[in-house]
């Protein structure tokens, strides 16, 4: 097998960036923090918190010395196999319909609504255009060939998920009318580029919109978009109900936060769960799951149907980008569990649940 340095693959001008921001994380966050709330845990002095493990990020240099120094296998171009998606299909939905776009980018189809998770259909995911995690296949679809969207619905401020460009084309999509649903303290930042319809939510928050009823829940995660912005937006996942119960996770490791939201929501008809940017585990496992944790949640939110998302699509950690599937059905195959009760999707393929 074709061996290769990463630290050539991904340049070093990304590494140099990414180390400045890290930097910056440090010295960011000075005086109280615009959310603090001694009643809210999750409301730091300096920061949104996680509800359960809120240990300091293991060394982020000690990972970029291990890539530097590694030599790993040669990924497919292709990424995650993708196939065209059936866009008469989409314009004339029947049931719950479910299409994968790629990474976390699920258009869900119910009730007549047409609801958009975490669009990051930019070809690069970065603060820049010349480096950055870019992505591995094609769009299985252009942002115009999408149903007019009612609602987006945003996770967290990671440029993987919440990627200004496409939010952009998705406004002029369809006429100014999509409703924007985000994280606390996200809103400015989408109304500097423009984009209005835009709320914001605590967790346990939420709104209706049309048919819909929309709850923006906990994960165990972070995140920052520049130097100095460390935690200061918040991250999560969102319920959305209407005919079905649809369950997307955001970015989270494995945390109790899954047996709460099904206790305070109830069981899931289909979560979107995350299956890639796992390795190395000694780094990540605080926050992005494995496959076995995976299938843990699929199993605390009673979920009927499970479907992977955030894989094949940018790489963002050292696993190979066609591993998380092989993995997941290992974990399916050891909790004795049918691997139709989370299958693994092609890019552009829709599922339908009656
Ligand atoms: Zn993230
Ligand atoms: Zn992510």
């Amino acid at each position: 097998m074709k061996l290769r340095v990463k630290c050539y693959r991904n340049g070093m001008r990304l590494r140099m960036i990414l180390m400045l921001f890290n930097v910056g994380f440090l010295v960011g966050c000075a005086g109280t923090f615009k959310y603090y709330d001694a009643n809210l845990p999750h409301h730091g002095k300096t920061g949104f918190l996680n509800n359960y493990d809120n240990s300091p990020k293991p060394s982020v240099l000690k990972w970029y010395w291990q890539r530097w120094t590694t030599s790993f296998p040669e990924d497919d171009p292709a990424g995650a196999p993708t196939i065209p998606v059936d866009l008469q299909a989409l314009q004339n939905p029947e049931g719950l319909m479910l299409t994968w776009l790629g990474h976390s980018a699920m258009l869900v189809q119910m009730d007549g609504m047409n609801v958009l998770t975490d669009p990051a259909l930019s070809d690069r995911v970065s603060p820049v255009s010349f480096a950055g995690p870019k992505r591995y296949g094609k769009l299985p679809l252009q942002i115009e060939q999408l149903p007019a969207l009612d609602v987006v619905i945003i996770s967290h401020g990671h440029y993987d998920h919440l990627d200004l460009p496409s939010l952009k084309k998705i406004y002029d999509q369809n006429g100014g009318r999509t409703q924007f649903l985000v994280p606390l303290g996200n809103k400015v930042l989408l109304e500097s580029e423009g984009i209005k319809n835009v709320r914001e939510f605590d967790w346990w928050q939420g709104t209706q919109v049309g048919a819909l009823n929309f709850t923006f829940t906990p994960a165990q995660h972070w995140t920052a978009r520049s130097l100095f912005d460390r935690n200061l937006t918040l991250w999560g996942g969102w319920m959305v109900k209407g005919s079905h119960q649809v369950f997307f996770a955001g970015d989270t490791g494995y945390s109790k936060d899954f047996q709460d939201i099904y206790q305070r929501l109830g069981a899931v008809d289909v979560a979107l769960i995350p299956i890639g940017a796992y390795s190395p585990r000694w780094f990540m496992q605080l926050q992005h799951i494995d496959a076995g944790e995976a299938v843990q949640i699929h199993k605390d939110l009673h979920a009927k149907l499970s479907l992977p998302v955030h894989w094949g699509t940018f790489k963002l950690s050292d696993e190979p980008m066609n591993e998380p599937p092989e993995k997941l059905r290992e974990a399916l195959q050891k909790a004795n569990l049918p691997l139709s009760v989370f299958p693994v999707m092609k890019r552009g393929e829709t599922r339908i649940v009656k």
